[in-house]
């Protein structure tokens, strides 16, 4: 009999636990999540919950929520996987699509969640560079010869946008060769998306969710729209049951009913996105231009900075090591804060408590 040295899979022992600093704060910009709330419609559904609900199994893959989704964008139904947050449809993507051993190559910087996933699948993740332009090479994705490829728009965490060309020229030269994955986690809050390359290539996964504009991250609910045959592979690899019951009817409920309410809150985090970057402008500070509803803000020393902001009940996502695609991040030698944007109380509230803690970290 061998004899094993750890119980678990080789490959893991060099995988950490995704553990941002998710300890409560009074203010909590951090996730990107809608700090207005849930909308009307999904709490209704919520408050009502009924026995059978809970009690029995949910549909199998979650088709009341695909029928809700298909009505939302009209997408065809065959061209629909759900999934227990777009994680949850990320992470079955990248198993389902490629062989361990093969590569995946992805803007960078970019989701956190995808060089993660890319190893617990047994892939090699590689980052092409995004640069001043807010733009990426196409050649560099070509030259990594990837089964995968992951585009984020707009990106997370610096909130631009990468220019539609691009993105197309990208989705030809895959052609036959890669899958494409577009993360549009923030596309209800930008000035275009790309669910149409969905379904005009059979390469193209597009990636969505009802965590950010939507307000059910708590929930977990996400989708994919791509090629009937794409999803369907996606789909056996997510494994049934993933969308529970209550998650399910609050998202149909959310999409086919809460339209105005997601529109407007939309439109107060656009407002108060500009208006907090002219606050940091004025306070001598560069943010990235965004394209979505958070703020990457390039200040040297933004862990401790963070850590005192949290000290004082206020929490914001700090980044460190970011290559240098703005002047501002240069001079602050990667490090940025990522500051959701919420109703403008929270973000006065924000400013004032980094001011404090600027200045305490001064
Ligand atoms: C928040 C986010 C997601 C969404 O994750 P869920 O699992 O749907 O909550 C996906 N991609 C990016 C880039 C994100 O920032």
């Amino acid at each position: 009999m061998t004899e094993r040295s750890s119980p678990s899979r080789a490959s893991y022992r060099e995988i950490d636990l995704y553990a941002p600093d998710r300890a409560p704060s009074r203010i909590d910009l951090s996730d990107n999540t809608n700090r207005w709330g849930v909308p009307p419609a999904a709490q209704r559904v919520l408050s009502n919950a009924a026995t059978e609900q809970v009690t029995r199994y949910p549909d199998l893959y979650a088709s009341a929520l695909k029928r809700a989704i298909a009505e939302r964008t009209g997408v065809p139904l065959r061209r629909i996987v759900t999934g227990c947050g777009s994680d949850d449809v990320l992470d079955s993507a990248i198993r389902a699509l490629a062989e361990p051993g093969e590569t995946i190559a992805g803007i960078d910087p970019s989701f956190a969640m995808i060089p993660l996933f890319a190893r617990m699948n047994g892939l090699r993740y590689q980052g092409v560079p995004i640069d001043e332009r807010f733009d990426v090479d196409p050649a560099a994705f070509e030259r990594a010869n990837a089964r995968l490829i992951y585009l984020c728009v707009p990106n997370n965490p610096t909130g631009t946008m990468l220019p539609r060309g691009t993105i197309d020229t990208i989705v030809d030269n895959a052609r036959g060769r890669a899958t494409v994955i577009i993360d549009e986690a923030y596309a209800d809050f930008a000035p275009w998306n790309v669910l149409d390359l969905a379904t005009t290539n059979d390469h193209v996964l597009v990636v969505r969710t009802l965590s950010k504009a939507y307000g059910l991250a708590g929930l977990r609910v996400g989708y994919a729209v791509g090629a009937a045959a794409l999803v369907g592979e996606v789909e056996k690899s997510r494994g049934p049951y993933k969308v529970n019951a209550l998650a399910e009817a609050a998202a149909a409920a959310a999409l086919a009913e809460d339209g105005d309410w997601v529109r407007e809150h939309i439109r107060l985090a656009l407002d108060n996105r500009d208006r907090l970057s002219d606050a940091l402008r004025e306070r001598g500070l560069d943010p990235l231009p965004s394209a979505s509803n958070f703020v990457l803000v390039p200040i040297a020393g933004a862990a401790r900075i963070s850590t005192a902001m949290r000290e004082r009940g206020v929490a914001v996502r700090p980044f460190a090591s970011l290559p240098a695609i703005t002047p501002a991040l240069r001079v602050a030698n990667g490090d940025a804060l990522r500051i959701s944007v919420g109703p403008w109380n929270e973000l006065a509230a924000m400013l004032t408590t980094f001011d404090s803690a600027r200045d305490a970290c001064a």
